[in-house]
């Protein structure tokens, strides 16, 4: 093929990726709302409250920026429908696009001596700092091992964790246990997150007023804990992060730098329970996960 025509088939092919098509040839169970696009990050749909993903355009056109530091790169996923298997040279991710200036965390004030009891009490029980606290039965802080090498962050409680005060509990919850047991792990070894700490109504994703405002105690958490990993669960928690607006599916299973720790997203247990066939590439990305804290599959796993 020549180089013109190889070009514009890979970015065909990145474009393809970037909005996951793959997943939804492997299962074509229907795909739900709008929202649920924008909350998986799919490029294309509406404004979600980290801002709309990146434009409809193949990823090879974006420009790559200083900032985005990712270790260590990431081998080309092949091209298994097409049969195309690309250079490993074409198939170089491109680097995500990231906000300019101070991130999040950095523009988060520094408290000398800060503690989990400390945030959770400065949160309080009855904030009003956003318009979340109209509907939430309670905050949901956290849970888990306050000085757990690896923290998994989601993007805000549902209906479960509203009643129970307690993120992940519900069937994605329930997924995600079993996530952490197939690490080897068990859910008090980790320390589990939000985003936003009350319930968005209706399931809807955490709006960019809700995110900047309660996110500062986020990244107190994150401060404190000072995991080795942090495990994005879907778009709204990567973006956060990572202070972008693109596509989870474009960076997916790639390694950050999170001020001193490595931040590595994944798709959603919620996703996951809709679209079962993107287990495989979440197992890949906890794997990942796996060797860099050295640990072992459970037997369960091994075998089955
Ligand atoms: N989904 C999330 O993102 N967080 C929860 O706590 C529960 C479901």
């Amino acid at each position: 093929m020549d180089e013109k025509k190889r070009a514009r088939a890979e970015a065909w092919f990145r474009y393809a990726d970037d909005l996951a098509l793959g997943p939804y040839y492997l299962d074509r169970a229907p795909q739900s709302s709008e929202q649920q696009l924008a909350r998986e990050g799919f490029a294309g749909a509406p404004s979600s409250g980290v801002g709309r993903v990146g434009a409809a355009e193949p990823s090879s056109a974006t420009a790559p920026l200083a900032a985005a530091t990712k270790a260590p790169p990431v081998p080309a996923k092949p091209f298994t429908q097409s049969g195309f298997a690309p250079s490993a040279a074409a198939a170089a991710p491109a680097p995500i696009q990231r906000a300019t200036g101070p991130s999040l965390f950095e523009s988060t004030t520094r408290i000398e001596g800060d503690t989990l009891e400390r945030i959770r009490a400065d949160i309080t029980p009855t904030c009003t700092r956003c318009k979340l606290h109209k509907a939430r039965t309670q905050i949901v802080f956290g849970v888990g091992n306050p000085k757990a090498q690896l923290v998994f962050v989601g993007e805000g409680p549902g209906r479960d964790e509203d009643e129970q005060g307690e993120p992940f509990v519900g069937r994605a919850g329930k997924l995600l246990t079993q996530m952490i047991e197939a690490m080897n792990l068990k859910r008090e070894d980790v320390y589990i997150c939000n985003v936003v700490k009350c319930r968005p109504p209706e399931n809807r994703l955490p709006e960019k007023d809700e995110i900047a405002t309660c996110s500062p105690y986020l990244m107190r958490q994150l401060g404190v804990i000072s995991p080795k990993v942090i495990c994005c669960l879907g778009a709204c928690s990567a973006q956060t992060l990572l202070d972008t607006t693109q596509g989870i599916s474009r960076f997916r299973g790639e390694w950050f730098d999170f001020h001193g720790a490595k931040l590595i997203a994944t798709y959603h247990p919620a996703y996951l329970l809709r679209n079962p066939a993107a287990k495989g590439e979440v197992w890949k990305d906890l794997q990942k996960v796996m060797a860099h804290l050295g640990l072992q599959p459970s037997r369960k796993t091994k075998s089955s």
